[in-house]
C-alpha cells in the first residue's frame, strides 16, 4: 500500500495536551522579578482562549465543530505515504512512511494552528492579528486563516526573506495581509535596529519583538505565534493522532519518528501523540529532531531561561537556546533559524526521550533532489532535513539488515523555494 487515507469523520475530535503529562515543566517567568507568570500576564498579548490553552492542565482538549469543518477545508485528514521508490533507491530493508502536510492550501503544516488562532481572534471580536514570518510559510498560513475569518493579518517579515522571497509576499498580499520588512519603521524597536544599520537583514527574534510591540499598543489586535508555545504545539497534535490511526489501519508500528526542527511545532505535532505512549511506559520509539548545523539550538544550545525574542520584551522561558541575540547565518531553510526550542520539547530532550541530529544544507538539498526524483514531490528546504535523516536511518538499517519502520513528517513542499535548490545544488 503506497497511500493510507482516513475518512473525514476520522479527523481527531480533541488535541493532546502533553503539558498534562509533564508536571515538572518549568513555567515562564518575569525577567526582573523571576516570579512565575500566569494567564493574566499574557491576556494583553495573545487571544484569551489561546492563553487559557497555554496554561491548561487538561489532557485532551475538545476541538470545536466549526474548527473540524475548517480542518476539512484545508485538506485534512492528510494522507500517509509509503516511500517505496525511495526504499528501492536506497536498497534498504527498512520501510519508510511520510505524512503529507504539504497538501494544504499554503503548502505546510502551519495552517493547523493558524486557523485555530484566527478563529479564536474573530470569536473574541478582534480585528487584527500581528505576527512575524521568516521564510514566509507562517505569514502565508496566518494570512489565509485571517481571510477565512474575515479579519486581517499584519506580518513583519524578516527583511532578507522579504527581498529573497517575493512570491511568499505576494501570497500574503493576495490573502489581504499588510506586510512590513523587519526591522521596520513601524515600531520603536524596529527603528532602533534601522538606526544602527539601514540594511539590517533582520531575524525572527527582531520580527517577533516588533509584532508583539504593535499588538500591545492596540486593543483590537493580538499577537499570534506560529511555533514554540504550548498552545501552538497543542493544535498540531492532530497530525500525530492521524498518523497513529493510519498505522493502526495497516497493522504496522513505527520504530523511528523524525521531524525537522525550527521552534518545534511540526516535530511536536507529529510525535507528541506517540510520546504520550512513551511517557506512560507503554511503547518505545526512537524520536529524532533534525536541525541545521547553522542553528543547532537543541544539539549545541544550553538548557536555561532565555528571552523568546531578540529585544528581550518577552517573558523568560526555559529552553535549549543559542542565546536570544544569536543571528543565524542566512541558510535557505528560514523556518529553522530560530535561536531557541519549544520548552516542552526541551524538557523531553533533557530527559533523554527525544534526541537531535544536525545536517548542513548542501547534504539536505541533495536529499531533497533524490526525494523529488524518487517520490515525485519537491520538499520545502526545512523538510529536506527530515528527508535526509530518514534516508540515513534507512541506510543504517541496510547496514544492520534490520527491517525498521521509519516515519517522518513531510512538513511542506518547496515549490515557492526553488531558489534554494538553484543556489545550493547549482542547477539552473
Ligand atoms: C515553519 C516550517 C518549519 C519549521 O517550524 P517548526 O515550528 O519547527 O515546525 C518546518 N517545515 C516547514 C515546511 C515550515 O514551514
Amino acid at each position: 500500500m503506497i497511500r493510507i487515507d482516513l475518512s473525514r469523520e476520522e479527523i481527531p475530535s480533541y488535541w493532546y495536551n502533553i503539558v498534562s503529562d509533564l508536571p515538572d515543566l518549568p513555567p515562564p517567568i518575569h525577567p526582573a522579578t523571576k516570579k512565575p507568570l500566569g494567564p493574566r500576564d499574557f491576556y494583553p498579548i495573545f487571544t484569551k482562549e489561546c492563553v487559557d490553552q497555554e496554561f491548561s492542565k487538561e489532557r485532551y482538549i475538545k476541538i470545536p465543530d466549526e474548527l473540524r469543518e475548517l480542518y476539512i477545508r484545508i485538506g485534512r485528514p492528510t494522507p500517509l505515504y509509503r516511500a517505496k521508490r525511495l526504499e528501492k533507491y536506497l536498497k534498504t530493508p527498512a520501510k519508510i512512511y511520510y505524512k503529507r502536510e504539504d497538501v494544504t492550501p499554503t503548502g505546510s503544516h502551519k495552517l493547523n494552528t493558524a486557523i485555530v488562532q484566527a478563529f479564536c481572534a474573530a470569536r473574541e471580536g478582534l480585528e487584527y492579528l500581528t505576527t512575524e514570518t521568516g521564510a514566509g510559510q507562517w505569514g502565508s498560513a496566518l494570512s489565509y486563516a485571517t481571510a477565512m475569518m474575515g479579519i486581517k493579518a499584519i506580518v513583519f517579515m524578516v527583511r532578507i526573506s522579504y527581498l529573497q522571497k517575493p512570491y511568499r509576499k505576494l501570497v500574503m498580499k493576495l490573502y489581504g495581509a499588510d506586510i512590513f520588512p523587519s526591522p521596520s519603521d513601524k515600531t520603536e524597536i524596529g527603528k532602533k535596529y534601522l538606526e544602527k544599520d539601514p540594511n539590517h537583514p533582520g531575524s525572527l527574534g527582531i520580527a517577533i519583538s516588533e509584532a508583539i510591540d504593535m499588538a500591545k499598543n492596540s486593543d483590537k489586535a493580538r499577537y499570534s505565534l506560529g511555533s514554540v508555545l504550548n498552545h501552538v504545539l497543542l493544535h498540531q497534535t492532530i497530525i500525530g493522532q492521524e498518523v497513529k490511526k493510519q498505522f493502526e489501519l495497516i497493522g504496522e508500528k513505527p520504530d523511528i519518528l523524525i521531524g525537522c526542527f525550527g521552534g518545534g511545532s511540526n516535530f511536536s505535532g507529529f510525535t507528541f501523540p506517540f510520546i504520550e505512549e512513551i511517557l506512560k511506559g507503554k511503547e518505545k520509539y526512537d524520536v529524532i529532531a533534525v536541525e541545521p548545523t547553522a542553528a543547532p539550538s537543541m544539539t549545541n544550545g544550553e538548557y536555561r531561561y532565555d528571552f523568546g525574542d531578540s529585544a528581550g520584551i518577552t517573558p523568560l522561558i526555559k529552553m535549549f537556546t543559542l542565546g536570544h541575540d544569536f543571528i543565524p547565518p542566512p541558510i535557505h531553510a528560514g523556518g529553522l533559524r530560530y535561536h531557541g526550542a519549544a520548552p516542552t520539547v526541551s524538557l523531553l530532550k533533557s530527559k533523554g526521550i527525544v534526541r537531535s541530529v544536525t545536517y548542513a544544507q548542501e547534504e539536505t538539498f541533495e536529499a531533497g533532489r533524490i526525494f523529488a526524483m524518487t517520490e515525485g514531490i519537491i520538499p520545502a528546504p526545512e523538510t529536506t532535513y527530515a528527508v535526509k535523516a530518514a534516508m540515513d536511518e534507512a541506510l543504517k538499517a541496510r547496514e544492520n539488515r534490520e527491517e525498521k519502520v521509519i516515519a517522518f513528517n513531510f512538513s511542506g513542499h518547496g515549490l515557492l523555494d526553488l531558489k534554494g535548490y538553484e543556489d545550493v545544488l547549482k542547477i539552473s
